[in-house]
């Protein structure tokens, strides 16, 4: 099938400016802080905001961080994506990573754990929130795409983790006043669709996929999802209108408070992060 570049990318932008309008996702005088990890996400996330940066009537700030977790072979590719689509585009990228913050690569502390994506999860979601909390952001702009959003919501319903409905949609407010506010611009925009847009600009992106992401339950759940697709076609856009539907429904947010050890926002203390750090230096001491 052959794409037409130019409607293509009207389609494409129409379809992010929309959700930033339709859900107010960027206010004047903000700082936006994207978390860029150079896969074709975040990378069109960036080159989004950019555009409606320079086409908007808003007045806003940009900003990138890249989280290195530390996995060899993998994560330095798409470091050097970020590096350079930042420079293109003329935005400030900060580079941190789990080693400077924490002490141990993804690599060194993976084995303790059955699911490498847990402790990246947890460590990334922090180092996230805290560096743009530091950069005094207004928002964190993810890449979210529709695909990882049903996604989301499918995993919620396995493991019956109502509460997690709150955390559903393209903005999520501020509940803690060190929490900075996620918006996800890509939000209705489908997976591969990102992945045409990235091939016909020949944009520069790191495609390979994370060597331990086979571990997690994200991936099963994303298999199951596109074989879907592929025997019932617009199955997921229909999932994410159901979605759509039931995430207006008022759902009761989760209370956040302070960290007692590190001082940054969690659901209960000591955070996620913390009580994580606290187990690994016990178990590498075993
Ligand atoms: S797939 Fe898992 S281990 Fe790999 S970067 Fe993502 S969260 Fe981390
Ligand atoms: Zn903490």
């Amino acid at each position: 099938m052959k794409i037409e570049k130019e409607s293509f990318n009207a389609y494409v932008q129409e379809n992010v400016f929309n959700t930033i309008t339709e859900y107010e996702l960027i206010k004047d005088n903000q700082k936006i802080m994207i978390g860029v990890s150079g896969g074709k996400d975040s990378i069109l996330t960036l080159h989004m905001l950019k555009e409606y940066q320079n086409r908007s009537d808003i007045n806003f700030k940009i900003d990138a961080v890249c989280i290195d977790e530390g996995i060899a072979g993998y994560r330095n590719h798409g470091i050097d994506s970020a590096i350079a689509n930042c420079k293109e585009l003329d935005i400030d990228l900060e580079v941190i990573s789990f080693k400077e913050a924490f002490g141990y690569d993804l690599d060194d502390i993976r084995h303790l754990y059955k699911s490498s994506c847990m402790p990246c999860g947890v460590y990334r979601r922090y180092l996230l929130n805290r560096t743009a909390y530091e950069h005094g952001c207004d928002r964190i702009a993810t890449g979210h795409n529709m695909d990882d959003e049903i996604q989301s919501f499918l995993m919620t319903f396995a493991r019956n983790d109502r509460n997690k409905f709150s955390k559903f949609g393209p903005v999520l407010d501020r509940i803690h006043e060190k929490m900075v506010p996620r918006i996800k611009p890509l939000w209705q925009l489908p997976e591969k669709d990102v992945g045409i847009w990235c091939v016909v600009n020949a944009i520069e992106i790191h495609d390979e996929e994370c060597p331990y992401s086979v571990t997690s339950l994200r991936s099963d759940v994303k298999n199951f999802l596109n074989k879907l697709e592929e025997e019932n076609r617009g199955i997921k856009r229909s999932i994410f209108n159901s979605f759509k539907d039931t995430f207006n429904l008022p759902y009761e947010k989760v209370k956040i408070n302070t960290c007692t050890v590190c001082n940054q926002p969690t659901a209960n203390s000591p955070c996620n992060a913390c009580r994580l750090t606290e187990e690994i230096n016990e178990l590498l001491k075993e």
